[in-house]
């Protein structure tokens, strides 16, 4: 048992965390940064990085299995191998974090693996040793995936996003309970790897928070590749036996090879004794204030503070939070143009409100939408996809966007600017918009604003 200084500890490193104790210990503060998992989080190991490369593999089959459409014959032959592969010894060294660690250290930090736990203000324990922080700590624990309380579901071997991503081979069949991003990225994954799959969505819609142009777009190409999508239905059981699952519905029962719950994730705070400096440790997230503040001598970033479940906004809040502790100026939080894209074919990127969020807002909303197979890029490329856009027209800016379709998320670059800057809508309509490009589709996103 050993009592040690320093001046931080950061609890937790994912992709926040690890930037927090890298940034701190280069400008010369003594870090002592704590996981009891893998450095870097859930991003490189069980979430961004590897389904991207899945994504990017399947979308590779599906253009290929299109040859016919524009350039003759093609005879596509998945082989999942080639995936597993890339996804263990690029993406992940066969979930090692050596590499992360020595980055950890080669920038000045302490590395401890292990649980750490609060145990009173600026003082955290990991095993026998506790750390006396003079500035203070860090918290970014993270989620982890959680199962909705349906009968039975507890007690089978359903896979979550760490075990669909570790697989060496699909299954003939998958269930996938939640049609969220992650559930409607990895279901489209899988089906293009030639597996029959159904996705399960209580809500009424697919990729719920949406616009719902945006999810009836991906309905239409999942029901088009052969994905079963059941929406506003009830879960009533689930089981398990002989190598299958049985899920019960409100009027019909699927079985599947293998099942995806895919239907939230759980903040990993009951276990960070919260409760020895007066916060709550059943609370669903994190409050902090506009400099990750979480109280004295106490920041907070990440999925667990509530403002986006996206490394970016864990990067984002890193330079926020490392500004603070090193008393620097600099801007503070603002989601106000919060970017966000689902990597679906197509790709789903979106900015700021939706059109109802802005409703809601009170805000005197215009909205313009232009279908992307109409722009002659997306005529030419058979694309489907749409451009939303939404109008505070009191000041004449857009305060939200969608870009959907090929290249979605790069669309939404734009458009992220300019609910970011505020660009009045005048402006975006007086620019020159390169032909033929997936982003003219903008300019006539515009013109329809009414
Ligand atoms: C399948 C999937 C796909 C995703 N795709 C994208 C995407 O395309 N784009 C995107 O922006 N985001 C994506 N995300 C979300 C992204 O992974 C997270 O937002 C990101 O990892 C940021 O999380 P975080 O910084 O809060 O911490 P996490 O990455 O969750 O890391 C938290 C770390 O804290 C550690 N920890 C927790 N408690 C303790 C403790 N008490 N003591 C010590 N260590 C502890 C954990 O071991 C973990 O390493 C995806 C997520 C999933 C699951």
């Amino acid at each position: 048992m050993a009592t040690n200084s320093c001046d931080v500890v950061v609890i937790g490193l994912g992709p926040g965390g690890e930037a927090v104790a890298t940034e701190l210990a280069k400008a010369g503060l003594s870090v002592v940064a704590v996981d009891e998992r893998l450095v870097g989080g859930e991003c490189p190991y069980f979430g961004c990085i590897p389904s991207k490369m899945i994504i990017r593999a399947s979308d590779v089959l599906e253009e290929g299995r299109r040859i016919p459409e524009f350039a003759g014959e093609s005879d596509v032959r998945p082989d999942w191998s080639e995936v597993a592969d890339r996804i263990r010894d690029e993406a992940t060294d066969d979930w090692n974090d050596q590499v992360a660690v020595d980055r950890l250290v080669d920038a000045g930090a302490t590395f401890v693996r292990g649980h750490g736990r609060i145990i009173g203000p600026r003082t955290v324990q990991v095993g026998d040793d506790t750390y006396e922080a003079s500035k203070g700590v860090v918290l970014n624990p993270g989620t982890s995936p959680s199962a909705p309380p349906i009968d039975g579901l507890a007690d089978t071997p359903y896979w979550t996003n760490r075990e669909i991503l570790r697989v060496e081979s699909v299954p003939g069949s998958l269930a996938v309970i939640g049609g969220g991003p992650i559930g409607a990225e990895l279901a489209q994954g899988m089906s293009r790897f030639g597996v029959r799959v159904t996705v399960i969505e209580v809500g009424e819609r697919i990729l719920g928070p949406e616009e719902p142009e945006s999810s009836k777009l991906v309905a239409d190409v999942f029901a088009h590749e052969g994905i079963q999508v059941l929406t506003g239905v009830t879960i009533s059981s689930v089981s398990y036996d002989d190598g299958r699952f049985r899920i019960v519905l409100d009027g019909q029962e699927i079985d599947a090879e293998k099942l995806l719950v895919a239907a939230g994730r759980r903040a990993n705070l009951t276990d960070l004794g919260l409760e020895t400096v007066g916060l709550d440790p059943a609370a669903h997230s994190l409050e902090v204030d506009e400099r990750m503040r979480a109280g004295e001598g106490l920041w907070a970033l990440g999925d667990v503070v509530g403002h986006g479940a996206f490394t970016h906004v864990s990067m984002y809040q890193s330079a926020i939070l490392v500004r603070d502790i090193l008393g620097q100026d600099g801007p503070t939080a603002d989601y106000r143009a919060l970017p966000h894209v689902t990597f679906t074919d197509p790709e789903v990127g979106s900015v700021g409100m939706t059109e109802k969020q802005a409703r809601d807002a009170g805000l005197n909303v215009r909205v313009g939408l232009t279908d992307l197979a109409s722009s002659t890029r997306g005529w030419i490329a058979k694309g489907q996809g749409l451009i939303k856009l939404v109008e505070d027209a009191d000041r004449g800016v857009l305060v939200g966007a969608t870009a959907a379709g090929p290249s979605g998320g790069e669309i939404l670059g734009m458009l992220t600017t300019a609910v970011h800057a505020e660009v009045p809508t005048d402006t975006l309509k007086s620019m020159i918009y390169a032909y033929p490009t997936f982003h003219r589709a903008v300019e006539s996103a515009l013109k329809d604003l009414s």
